[in-house]
């Protein structure tokens, strides 16, 4: 099968020169493989639950600049009907000079989210050494693409009794994200939500190229829910209402999207982000798809609400 992991072992048969018998020795991952677990895996965040038929919709800042912002890109994402929030006190960026993150005051606003809105949060851990903090603030601590391979980072949120949210990293195969997730499991924490966010290809046309393709892979390889980011994929705007779609109708788990009040002010990712005022005609488009294919969305008392159903 192309592309699949099963690995296949020749041995040699006593007293049979030249012939061999060829034993299955499995996928390199055990735990996060769909064979140890059957049924699909539900992680409890808050009071949603990712990974049943349902749908999620995580939304909120890429990054926490200030306390104006980020509060309202979270009322925003609470009054368009989202499910959890996303907001970062710590950012990876290619450039030394980009904004980093406010570290642990971007916690505290982050926080002030939650408590707000009522809402859980997601938020990303750069280094092993803020694990215990930032555990200490998110309800969903989640590993960034460029520290996917990360093994040291993996194994200390394995440790942890706390849902992760481990992305795929820039050019990673399947394969090598299923390893990255079995590094978690394998130190006990088997919350784990896969999050698609897109991959390198020699396409400059968009940020990455989203291999929708992964959502289904994933669900025949592994027990595990997988959501798809579709700001950081297609890095324009424009591309995340269609590629939210995309992600409903191929049976993703959930969306992750960037929401900010002044995209063309914002310090991180702005051309990706949507704006406060079009979360809501987001939200109100994939439920519609969501029903097209009979996909409830998750918690349908908190998020139907809001649209008025
Ligand atoms: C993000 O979600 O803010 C982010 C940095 O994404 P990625 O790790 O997928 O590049
Ligand atoms: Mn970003």
């Amino acid at each position: 099968m192309v592309g699949d992991t099963e690995r296949f072992m020749a041995l040699p048969i006593p007293g049979m020169p030249g012939v061999e018998s060829v034993m299955r020795i499995g996928k390199p991952y055990k735990l996060v493989a769909r064979e140890s677990r059957p049924e699909a895996t539900e992680i409890q965040v808050g009071d949603v639950i990712v990974g049943r038929d349902s749908f999620v919709v995580i939304a909120g800042p890429c990054a926490i600049e200030t306390e104006e912002q980020a509060m309202a890109s979270a009322r925003a994402a609470k009054a368009a009907g989202a499910h959890i929030l996303r907001g970062d006190a710590y950012k990876h960026r290619t450039s030394p000079y980009a904004f980093q993150g406010l570290a642990k005051r971007g916690l505290e606003i982050l926080a002030q989210m939650r408590a707000e809105t009522g809402m859980p949060t997601v938020t990303e851990v750069l280094q092993t050494t803020d694990v215990e903090l930032v555990a200490s603030y998110s309800d969903v601590l989640r590993i960034g693409a460029r520290n996917m391979q990360n093994f040291e980072l993996l194994k200390e949120v394995g440790k942890l009794h706390k849902p992760v949210m481990l992305k795929r990293g820039l050019a990673s195969t399947i394969e090598e994200w299923l390893m990255a997730a079995e590094y978690i499991a394998n130190q006990g924490n088997e919350e784990i939500i896969l999050c698609e966010r897109g991959i390198r290809t020699y396409e400059p046309m968009t940020r990455n190229t989203l291999d929708i393709s992964s959502v289904p892979l994933i669900h025949s390889l592994s027990h595990l829910p997988i959501i798809v980011d579709p700001s950081h994929s297609g890095g324009k705007r424009e591309l995340v209402g269609p590629l939210a779609r995309a992600a409903v109708a191929v049976g993703a788990d959930g969306i992750m999207v960037d929401v900010h009040p002044k995209p063309e002010a914002a310090l991180c990712d702005g051309p990706q982000a949507i704006t406060t005022e079009e979360v809501a005609e987001l939200v109100a488009d994939i439920i519609a798809v969501a029903k097209a294919v009979g996909r409830p969305m998750a918690n349908p008392k908190q998020n139907l609400s809001a649209i008025g159903e």
